[in-house]
């Protein structure tokens, strides 16, 4: 038993399936190896299911839905036959839309891919906002409001979302809930395609969270680190 413990915690990048230009990047950034909650994570993503990952803060929550959504889009540029992002990242609030998109940008650089990614900020205009949207990104980082203002306004279509969006990423959802975002997060569900890749992060358990997970993901593996019971 011991012996299979330790083999899990030697577990390399590669070994998860992830591309050498991602792994090159992490090793830039002195990442060797990944945490608990990537090694269960990564794969499954990689997979194209539906994953509901709870771990503690700090425990790499963020490299664990951004390597292999990164990796998703490698082939090709979503963007060159799509009309609407192919991925949305919603957070709760305008500190970590920053943080995940420096994070993002940093690794698409330091892969040199073809990939767009852009954040949307609640004190944008209406107009930097539909400028953004029109560069057509491949991935929007965003708080939910953002997304729903410009579905309202028309900046976002919402069939050509129907078309596009492959996957969607709720981080710190149990904040999204309890910040407010519940009725944004609603409407956003109604476009989001059965056949889109739903991922939920999160710190803790809570009735917020189980909200969540019925309302945008079908039939997720569940991910609880470390594991209780
Ligand atoms: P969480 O979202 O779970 O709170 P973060 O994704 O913000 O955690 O990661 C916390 C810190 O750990 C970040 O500074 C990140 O760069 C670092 N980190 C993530 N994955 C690894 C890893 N595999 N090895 C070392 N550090 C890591
Ligand atoms: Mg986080």
């Amino acid at each position: 038993m011991g012996e299979e413990e330790q083999d899990e915690e030697e577990q390399s990048f590669e070994e998860l399936g992830l591309d050498t230009r991602l792994i090159r990047a992490l090793s830039k950034k002195s990442i060797e190896k990944p945490t608990p909650i990537q090694r269960v994570a990564i794969p499954l993503i990689l997979e194209g299911k539906d994953v509901v990952a709870r771990a503690k803060t700090g425990s790499g929550k963020t490299l664990a839905y951004l390597l292999p959504l990164l990796q998703k889009f490698f082939a090709d540029s979503p963007s060159k036959k799509n009309l609407a992002p192919a991925a949305f990242i919603l957070v709760p609030t305008r500190e970590l839309c920053q943080q995940v998109y420096s994070e993002v940008t940093s690794l698409i650089e330091s892969c040199r891919v073809q990939l767009k990614v852009v954040q949307l900020r609640s004190m944008m205009s209406a107009s930097d906002l539909k400028t953004s949207l029109a560069g057509l990104p491949d991935i929007v980082v965003s708080t939910p409001a953002c997304v729903q203002t410009c579905l309202t306004n028309g900046m976002l279509q919402a069939k050509a979302l129907q078309e596009s969006l492959s996957v969607l990423v709720l981080d710190e959802a149990d904040l999204l809930l309890s910040y407010g975002y519940e009725d944004d997060i609603k409407a956003l569900s109604a476009h989001v395609p059965k056949r889109c890749q739903c991922l939920l992060m999160s710190a803790t358990s809570s009735d917020d969270v189980e909200k969540l997970k019925k309302l945008i993901l079908h039939n997720p593996y569940i991910l609880t680190l470390p594991e209780v019971g």
